[in-house]
Order: structure tokens, then C-alpha cells, then sequence
């Protein structure tokens, strides 16, 4: 006899996977799925695809038993959707998180936005939304996703008569619903319960588009733009509860009838969670290409010099920044087999005081906002574990400079350290680490967002059931 499962879903940049846990976090199962080749010429089909492939791929008594499900999605990667139909209306390719939107857009983003938002990025869900707002079907370069819209019957809101105009408001009036921008986890999640609504997304993945998690509303700024009826109507704490799957779906997929599906995160947050961090001055240090830290905040920190920038996760803040410094750097001097036979050689018990400052190219953004920063890797000693061990060195020092700044900043102070991504694994480098910052630094147990998905699945459907027995003690006290 099994209790009730929770499927964790994480659509990521090369492939998606999917984790299945029981109550207590163990995973029951996991399963991956490349997009395959081609999958750039149709992302949307890929990921439509892949979902209920992936779906599929869990054995089938696992998946009678899911009673929940959650996802997340890169960041930043949008869709503008018919909302009757989101499955088969989508209106133009998705864009996606890295896709830069012209100058003109970031223009007309920082014009709205408070100075140095987040949303104001090239790259952010904001800047997407206003370069479809504003191409018009006389652009031959546009996708003409407003052609798609007024024949599947939907207004098509927005400028009409110039290119140009950006930001200029003005809406052609029509019978139907206006199209709706999604992001990736919303719109998958859209797939499995086909009630979209006005959309739902989550806290997470609607801060680059300028939701203000802190007041759980779309800012004046943003709420009174001509487009904003494009907007998720509805934005929910990551792990809410939003609806059950669909009986279409139930039956095509072999999921219960009453399988939740609940409100996602963005991969990175999925990652984070995954770590099962909890309380304020609990951090994650990812030690992948990069160096990124995230660290359990009471206070929120917001500071676009240093690239810092606050989620909002239950009552505390994540607040996150991420070095240019991290694994990369040691890739261009030794492979992962190399560092491998290098470890044991390593003496943390004697430091090498070589003082450098590790960096694929010059530049730098957190813990030091410096774009000219030089890398320092010089002299380089003879013997390669010495050298090794003062890169190590140098990488731990920006890492405890990092929180030294968060903690300067008003963040809440450091207590524990867990680490992810292929430095993890580095036992030697843990003991340098650990003296570098001064609280205990562990590896995370768990690092895959699809994990950190799964919690979030496992978190609503207990929301749901609290509900529920909350609503069978009034009707008992009444
Ligand atoms: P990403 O997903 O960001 O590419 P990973 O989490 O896979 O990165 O980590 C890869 C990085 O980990 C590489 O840059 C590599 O230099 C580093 N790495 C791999 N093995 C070790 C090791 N034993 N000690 C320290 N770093 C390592």
C-alpha cells in the first residue's frame, strides 16, 4: 500500500524530467527526456510532446497513485495564448529566457518601471510582452500573431497603425477574450488542467514581468498600461493549488480524476527548494559554471548594481546574486578527471595565500560591481594541486565576500551552508569553504529542480487537504 505521490515536472533548457516522491521525499521514481533534435524550430510542440511523454514514461501504478503535480520553467520564457485554448492557440513561437528584446523595448520597459527593475532587463517576460505588444500586422519582420488572434476570434488589443509607437496606447475593439501571455510552467500546467481563465501564474516566475510579490499585486505602474489585460489575471504563491486535472487529461494520461495541479516556480527556485532549506540564514551555494548564492532572508534585498534580486518563497525572501566566478574557470585549466586526481593532494589545512581572483574574463558583478575587474590567477606555482588549491581559494573567498555583502545589506545572518552543482562533490574544497565562511557547509541531498517541484506539488496538496478538513470542522461545528 502506497500513501499519495507527488510529481515534480522541470522543463530545463536542453531536456525536461520529472521526479515522483511519497510523503516523506523519497523518490519513487525519475525520469528524463531530451527535446530532441529539431526542437528549436518548434519549442511549443517540443514541450507539448515531451510532457505527456514524460507523463507516460511513469510506471503506470506510480501514476495512479500522484496526487498532485507541479512545475517549473526557465525564467523569462513566455507565451502569448488564446485562453480558451491554450493547448492548440498559441499565437506566436514562444520566446524564450535568454532571448534579448531590442533597445527600443528596454527603452520603453525602463520608462515604466521603477529604476533598475528587474523587469526592465532586456531579457525579461516584460520586455517579451512589449515586443509583441507592439508589432503590428503591417511589420513583415512580426510573427503576426495578431492575424492569428482576430481568426480564432480574439480581440486584438494594442498599437495598430505604426511600428513605432511603442509603449503608445490605443486597443481595436472586438467581440472575443484578448490573448493572454503565459510563461512556460503556467502554460504547461494549463495543459494538464484546460482551465485557464483569465491565467494563473506564480510569484516566481512573474517577478521579471513586475509583479510585486511583497504586495501580491501588479504594481500601478504595470496594472495601468494598455496591455495589462494581457496579464495572468490571477499570481499565487509557488505549491498553491489551482485546479484538478482535466478528465480529458485524466484519461489520456492515467492520472487520478483528483490530481491537483499546483502553481510552479522557475527552474533555479525548483533547484534551490529541492536543497529542503527552510529558515532565514539558511543559503544554497550553486558551484556550477558559475558561483551563485541564494540565502533565506526575513528582509528583502533588492540591489541592480550588484545584479541582486529578492523572491518572495511562503514568509521569507530568497534573496540571490551570482559571481562570474565558479567552475568555468577551472575547466580552462583542468578537466573534471584531473581535478579529480588532484583532490587528494590538497592540504586545507594550509592555506596557499596566493590571493587571486578567479574569472573566466575581466568583469564582475557580485560581490564587486566592477565591469573592468581583472581576473588574478598569477604566479602560477610549479606544482598544478598548488595551483589547484589557490583557485579553490580564490573562488571561496568571493563566495564568503558574497554573503559578507548580503548580511551587510540587511540580510539575515548566515547559519548553514548547502552546496549544489558539480563542486559539490569536492570534499577538500568543502573544508576550504568552511573556514573561508564559518558555519557548517554541507553537499544538498538533493539538487534537481524537478525534486524542488515535486515539494512544491507535496506542499499544495497538504494546503488542500487543511482546507478541507478545516471546512468538514465548521460544517461539524455548525
Ligand atoms: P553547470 O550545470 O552550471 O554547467 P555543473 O553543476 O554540472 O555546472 O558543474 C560543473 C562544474 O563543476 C565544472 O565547471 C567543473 O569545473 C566543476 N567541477 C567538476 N568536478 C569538480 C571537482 N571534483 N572539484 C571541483 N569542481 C568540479
Amino acid at each position: 500500500a502506497q500513501g499519495p505521490l507527488y510529481l515534480g515536472l522541470d522543463f530545463g533548457t536542453s531536456g525536461a524530467r520529472a521526479a515522483v516522491i511519497d510523503e516523506e521525499g523519497r523518490v519513487v521514481q525519475d525520469v528524463k527526456k531530451g527535446y530532441g533534435e529539431g526542437a528549436a524550430a518548434d519549442w511549443i510542440g517540443s514541450w507539448h510532446r515531451v510532457l505527456f511523454e514524460l507523463i507516460g514514461s511513469v510506471d503506470p501504478q506510480i501514476r495512479a497513485g500522484v496526487a498532485a503535480v507541479a512545475f517549473d520553467g526557465t525564467s523569462a520564457t513566455a507565451l502569448l495564448v488564446d485562453p480558451r485554448d491554450p493547448a492548440h492557440g498559441v499565437l506566436a513561437p514562444a520566446k524564450l529566457y535568454n532571448e534579448a528584446q531590442n533597445k527600443e523595448v528596454a527603452a520603453a520597459a525602463k520608462a515604466m518601471a521603477p529604476p533598475a527593475h528587474t523587469a526592465t532587463a532586456p531579457t525579461s517576460t516584460l520586455c517579451k510582452l512589449l515586443t509583441w505588444w507592439n508589432e503590428v500586422d503591417t511589420d513583415p519582420a512580426a510573427t503576426h500573431w495578431r492575424r492569428h488572434a482576430a481568426e480564432r476570434g480574439l480581440s486584438s488589443p494594442g498599437p495598430s497603425t505604426s511600428a513605432s509607437s511603442v509603449g503608445s496606447r490605443g486597443s481595436t475593439p472586438s467581440s472575443g477574450p484578448a490573448p493572454l501571455l503565459l510563461h512556460q510552467a503556467d502554460w504547461l500546467a494549463a495543459l494538464l488542467h484546460e482551465d485557464v481563465g483569465r491565467g494563473t501564474s506564480d510569484w516566481n516566475n512573474a517577478l521579471k514581468l513586475g509583479f510585486d510579490p511583497g504586495s501580491e499585486a501588479y504594481p500601478d505602474w504595470l496594472a495601468r498600461q494598455p496591455f495589462a489585460e494581457l496579464l495572468p489575471a490571477r499570481v499565487v504563491a509557488p505549491g498553491t493549488p489551482v485546479a484538478r486535472v482535466s478528465a480529458a487529461v485524466a484519461a489520456r494520461t492515467g492520472l487520478p480524476g483528483d490530481c491537483l495541479v499546483c502553481a510552479g516556480t522557475t527552474d533555479s527556485i525548483a533547484a534551490f527548494v529541492a536543497a529542503g532549506v527552510t529558515e532565514a540564514g539558511q543559503a544554497v551555494t550553486s558551484l556550477g559554471s558559475t558561483l551563485a548564492v541564494k540565502l533565506l532572508s526575513t528582509t528583502r534585498l533588492d540591489d541592480a548594481a550588484y545584479g541582486i534580486y529578492s523572491h518572495r518563497l511562503g514568509d521569507v525572501w530568497l534573496v540571490g546574486g551570482a559571481s562570474n566566478s565558479g567552475g568555468a574557470v577551472l575547466r580552462r585549466f583542468f578537466s573534471d578527471e584531473q581535478l579529480k586526481q588532484l583532490t587528494p593532494r590538497l592540504r586545507p589545512e594550509a592555506p596557499t595565500r596566493l590571493g587571486y581572483y578567479p574569472l573566466p574574463a575581466p568583469g564582475e558583478r557580485f560581490p564587486v560591481a566592477d565591469p573592468e575587474l581583472q581576473p588574478r590567477m598569477e604566479p602560477r606555482p610549479a606544482d598544478d594541486a598548488v595551483f589547484l588549491q589557490g583557485l579553490l581559494e580564490g573562488i571561496a573567498d568571493i563566495e564568503a565576500a558574497a554573503y559578507r555583502r548580503l548580511a551587510d545589506m540587511g540580510a539575515s545572518p548566515l547559519k548553514e551552508v548547502l552546496t549544489a552543482g558539480g563542486g559539490a562533490a569536492n570534499p577538500k574544497w568543502t573544508e576550504i569553504r568552511q573556514q573561508q565562511l564559518g558555519v557548517p557547509v554541507r553537499a544538498a541531498e538533493q539538487g534537481e529542480a524537478c525534486y524542488g517541484a515535486a515539494l512544491l506539488a507535496r506542499q499544495g496538496a497538504r494546503q488542500a487537504r487543511a482546507a478541507k478538513a478545516a471546512a468538514s470542522t465548521a460544517v461539524v461545528a455548525n
